[in-house]
């Protein structure tokens, strides 16, 4: 009889603990939620502060229209940065612009190049030249203006003097400005250079080899520690490079036949408008196609 309503009572403060417990969680769960630090707290990236006294968007230069065209592929958290920031930047400047993620979504290693022509091909029409654009860099001075090529040819905007660690002289990625004209004239990237990096050597004997010359903008007070933030922590983005160099000699050659003109996808690009806190973007998600006879480099770990 005792030991019954030992049970009992036992069963009974449990029960009482138990709804103590739940309906404690149930109140300070979203109490906890309004605790977590809120996005000013949380941002250790650099964002495109709006000017106060600015009152409207201007157009400053109607005539022309720029495409921002970045190569993508699985940084979510710095396209979430970039596309805020950039639109900010270019209304400042007045420039009518589109950014286009070009997105890689097959399993072959990533190819700059190619996603650099898939934008060239699938961008707006009415935009006369195009910024060939890393995610991670973002220009730090409303004076680093993005304007309209010259005849002569592209605008290297990272040159080594503003690059904040690139030096070697013939360092031609990052940010490149070129007529739409100029990028056709040359058929663009070569398509073979799978992995990180060389796509850009290639591409810069392109633009040389097809009469163009390559233009160092002088913006003033401008120097390699104040001109743009690298937002890929080194060291992670060195861990993560897909730098491979399983066949660099093959990889190294001139490729005087391929280019944007040759390119071969799996499926046609499929077209996303999207924005990041109201500020728009378009994505292009892509599937390439790869020759594993011609470029057997193109396959990632994953097949091999
Ligand atoms: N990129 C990407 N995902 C990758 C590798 C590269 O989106 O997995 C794009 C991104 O726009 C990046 C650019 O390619 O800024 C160049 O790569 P990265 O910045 O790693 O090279 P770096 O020039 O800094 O050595
Ligand atoms: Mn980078």
């Amino acid at each position: 009889m005792k030991s019954s309503s030992n049970a009992k009572s036992f069963l009974l403060i449990f029960l009482l603990f138990w709804l103590l417990f739940v309906s404690l969680f149930l109140i300070l769960y979203p109490l906890l939620l309004n605790y977590l630090p809120n996005e000013d707290e949380n941002i250790d990236y650099p964002v495109f502060e709006r000017r106060k006294d600015r009152k409207h968007d201007r157009i400053l230069d109607d005539s022309h229209c720029l495409c921002v065209i970045v190569p993508y592929r699985d940084r979510w958290d710095q396209l979430t940065v970039f596309v805020p920031y950039m639109n900010e930047f270019l209304r400042e400047q007045g420039i009518r612009s589109y950014i286009y993620m070009v997105n890689q979504m097959d399993r072959y290693r990533f190819n700059r190049g190619a996603l650099l022509n898939t934008g060239f091909l699938y961008s707006h029409p009415s935009c006369d030249y195009m910024a060939l654009h890393d995610i991670d860099l973002l220009p730090n001075r409303v004076n680093l203006r993005y304007k309209y090529p010259p005849e002569a040819g592209p605008v290297h905007v990272t040159a080594p003097k503003y690059h904040p660690f690139y030096d070697f002289p013939d360092y031609f990625g990052g940010i490149v400005l070129i007529r739409r004209e100029h990028f056709q004239k040359v058929n663009g990237f070569s398509n073979k250079f799978w992995g990180w990096g060389l796509e850009d050597d290639e591409f810069r004997m392109r633009i040389v080899d097809g009469g163009l010359n390559i233009t160092v903008p002088s913006f003033p007070e401008s120097h390699k520690m104040n001109s743009f933030v690298h937002i890929s922590p080194e060291g992670a983005a060195k861990s993560i490079r897909d730098s491979k160099d399983w066949m660099n000699d093959m990889r190294r050659k001139r490729d005087r036949v391929g280019g944007y003109r040759s390119l071969k996808f799996k499926s046609l690009p499929r077209v996303h408008k999207l924005t990041v806190d109201s500020y728009p973007f378009v994505q292009l998600d892509v599937q390439f196609q790869c020759n594993v006879t011609l470029t057997p480099w193109c396959m990632s770990e994953a097949y091999l």
